[in-house]
């Protein structure tokens, strides 16, 4: 029976895998991986490793989570040295925890590996840090694939009021209506908001606006991509060092 490395690739740069996640992918069996895990990370394995796309795109699952939990369960069970490689930080919306649950439920050896989540590493690419003295004082990470309009919600929209930065990720296809639930909550129009496409990769590009009028800034980006709303986001007029 072998073990499993839940492991963060980190947000796209491959630079940015650690090195804890280098070590273990240089030696896995096999490699358990998503979409949003940069494929040429797959490069640095042992001659024989075997792949397992288990296509997972924007939070959209290609294959079902409970297929992905059996698929790297039965390669657990043929391979010593099984690493399940997920974009970014495994447990940040990456459903590493539901993995690890089904795992320690049969009885099966796993370690964590963090990554680089891209909710901090594509701001800061784009010059905007996630929190600056006399700025905000906090960060929230907040899944957009909920629907603002959905009836009892998760998410604690009236909390939004302060000035902390708020972190959508998977919420592209929501934006209008998370930009237009900010607006209800408080939050002026003016209030500064960008959207971050393919952060930290040589494809990034970043549009900067209001929640007022990014809908209409940001309708051809792309995906990945993550929204950031908050007075940091002004930062990046100084800050951006990475597109020049
Ligand atoms: N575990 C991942 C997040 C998985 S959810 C992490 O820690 O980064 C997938 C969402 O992450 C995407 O919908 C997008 O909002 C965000 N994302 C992932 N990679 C990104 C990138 N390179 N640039 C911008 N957003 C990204």
């Amino acid at each position: 029976m072998g073990k499993v490395y839940l492991t963060g690739a980190g947000p796209g740069d491959i630079e940015l895998l650690t090195i804890k996640a280098l070590l273990v992918i240089k030696d896995a069996d096999v490699i358990i991986y998503d979409r949003l895990a940069n494929p040429d990370i797959l490069e640095h394995s042992k001659d024989g490793c075997e792949f397992v796309y288990v296509g997972k795109e924007d939070g959209r699952h290609i294959m079902p989570q409970d297929d992905i939990n059996e698929v790297i369960y039965q390669n657990a069970l043929k391979y010593e040295k099984v690493v399940r490689l997920k974009g970014g930080d495994p447990f940040v919306f990456g459903r590493g925890g539901e993995e690890a649950q089904y795992l320690y439920e049969r009885n099966i050896k796993f370690d964590v590996i963090p990554g680089i989540t891209s909710a901090i590493s594509a701001p800061a690419y784009a010059g905007i840090p996630v929190t600056h003295r006399g700025i905000a004082v906090s960060f929230r990470v907040v899944t957009g694939h909920e629907s603002p309009n959905k009836k009892e919600s998760q998410i604690p929209w009236e909390n939004f009021k302060t000035n902390d930065t708020i972190i959508f990720l998977m919420g592209l296809h929501n934006l209008a209506k998370i930009s237009k639930k900010l607006q209800e909550v408080g939050k002026p129009a003016d209030y500064p908001c960008a959207v971050i496409s393919k952060g930290t990769t040589n494809e990034q590009s970043v549009v900067v606006g209001t929640l007022g009028d990014i809908v209409a800034k940001a309708k051809d980006a792309q995906t990945p991509a993550l929204i950031i709303v908050g007075e940091v986001v002004k930062l990046r007029e100084q800050l951006k060092w990475f597109e020049s």
